[in-house]
């Protein structure tokens, strides 16, 4: 990781940092090389140049003409203490559109470039403001749509899975530097002095991996959401019930694009996690074209989801065509969850079918079980695993992927060390660990890794 003094200024780049809109006020940043001297220019008022590092300096922008374009105030920071580590100007002007692009415009006007998305992070990362990880976490804090993502996302800023990895990578290079021990006095025909010592430390790596990637699960949900579908005959009461759920908070219900009327899906948040929820169409057989395509549509939305929801109407007897379709949707969902709601239990028959089993027994029109459904559909959705805020979770799939070939490496140097093969086959696997773990953190990385990293940023951050 790069030190304080490692502090590498590029040229300045600027952009809006706050979103696009009416509000009170806007914030343009700038950054890089001179950005003091530079946005001075076109400052009236204090002398920037002559002001402190964490200064607030109240003034007038102009334009090119020597036009105000607007009263703002510039926060200054000194490299290396700004989010970048470079020079910053912080431009806070009114909040309208216009006045916003029009002070954006003067910053372009003095030659400063556009930033790239997420560039202002990146060249953070690249000044060793942050590890990686935390760089993404940034991305992850602005995405969040729940309350446990944005808890989620803290962790990771705080730099918590960068310290774990940073562990792990102590413990291989102490590894590492047992078998090297071997290698310099290979000649003198010297055995690993503490064989065992080398195994045991592996083997308890390899478990650490295995139970940080155990949390990708639900960490995957959390940040991205349960992807839930609600199946049943039409007139089952699917619809009725999902806006029951979303009920009063429909402020929030957002149709996602590229939905058809086959199926809806919206955005629904319980107790901090969030929901997708999908209606579908219906998922039988059908000869209609139009309806076969919903069909389709419905049976992706099935094989995608991460918890199924069959709604079964206790006012009309069960058929055993409908008995069947449940068995068939229960044997396809696997592993996905898969829990059985009888509807309108209000006007359920007297004479109920014993052979069914349902998780519980509702009535979206009186309101009746609706919350004990919300609170089986999270526990069903997170398997039981009670997740609480403090404990850490993988979220990213390239954390994931990168932890796996780790592991994967980490498992092949066990059995190099169980068939008694040489420290040199052995270093060769633990230096492959090492790096892939260095990539999570960012101590190795490539132009690719960055570029896809960086790009999911919006432009200002
Ligand atoms: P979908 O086709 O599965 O989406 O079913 P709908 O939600 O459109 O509901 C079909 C019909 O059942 C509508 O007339 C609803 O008013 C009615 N319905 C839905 N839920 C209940 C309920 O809990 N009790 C009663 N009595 N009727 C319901």
């Amino acid at each position: 990781m790069n030190q304080q003094n490692d502090i590498t200024q590029k040229e300045p780049i600027t952009a809006i940092a706050t979103p696009v809109g009416e509000g009170g006020i806007a914030v343009i940043r700038v950054s890089g090389k001179n950005a003091i001297a530079t946005v001075n220019e076109a400052f009236k008022g204090n002398d920037l140049t002559a002001q402190d590092s964490h200064t607030v300096h109240f003034g007038k922008i102009l334009d090119g003409e020597g036009e105000v374009v607007d009263e703002v105030l510039a926060t200054l920071f000194h490299a290396p203490k700004s989010y970048t580590g470079e020079e910053t100007v912080e431009i806070s002007c009114h909040g309208g559109v216009l006045v916003t692009q029009a002070v954006l415009e003067a910053m372009l006007d003095l030659g400063i470039r556009s930033a790239e998305p997420g560039e202002f992070t990146q060249r953070a990362f690249l000044n060793g403001k942050m590890e990686l990880s935390q760089a993404e976490a940034v991305a992850d804090l602005i995405h969040a749509k729940s309350k446990k993502a944005l808890d989620s996302a803290h962790q990771q800023l705080e730099g918590r899975l960068g310290e774990h990895i940073k562990q792990f990578r102590q413990q291989i290079i102490d590894a590492t530097a047992m078998v090297e021990l071997e290698l310099d006095f290979a000649e003198e025909d010297v055995e690993f002095a503490n064989k065992e010592e080398l195994k045991e430390l592996l083997v308890e790596l390899d478990e650490e991996i295995d139970n940080l990637l155990a949390t990708y699960e639900t960490g995957r949900l959390v940040k991205h959401g349960v992807k839930t579908v609600f199946i049943g005959l039409p007139n089952a009461g699917k619809s009725t019930l999902l806006n029951t759920l979303v009920g009063k908070d429909r402020a929030i219900v957002t149709e996602i694009a590229g939905t058809t009327r086959d199926t809806i899906d919206v955005d629904w948040s319980y107790d901090g996690l969030r929901f997708i929820l999908t209606d579908t169409a219906g998922l039988r057989e059908t000869e209609d074209i139009v309806e076969a395509e919903g069909v389709k549509r419905s049976q992706k939305a099935f094989d995608e989801a991460d918890l199924a929801v069959y709604l079964k109407d206790l006012s009309r007897e069960l058929t055993s065509e409908e008995r069947e379709d449940i068995a068939r949707f229960q044997k396809a969902a696997g592993e996905t969850p898969f829990v059985l709601i009888g509807t309108k239990n209000d006007i359920a028959l007297e004479v109920e079918d014993e052979r069914m089993d349902y998780d519980l027994k509702i009535s979206a029109l009186e309101g009746e079980k609706i919350e004990e459904l919300k609170k089986l559909m999270k526990q069903r959705a997170l398997e039981n695993k009670e997740y609480d805020s403090s404990s850490l979770l993988v979220t990213s799939s390239r954390h994931r992927d990168a932890l796996q070939k780790a592991q994967e490496n980490v498992r092949s140097a066990i059995q190099a060390l169980e068939q008694g093969m040489t420290g040199d086959f052995l270093a060769i696997d633990l230096r492959a660990a090492l790096k892939d773990l260095g990539t999570i953190t960012g101590e190795i990385t490539t132009e690719d890794i960055l570029d896809s990293i960086f790009s999911r940023f919006c432009i200002g951050k």
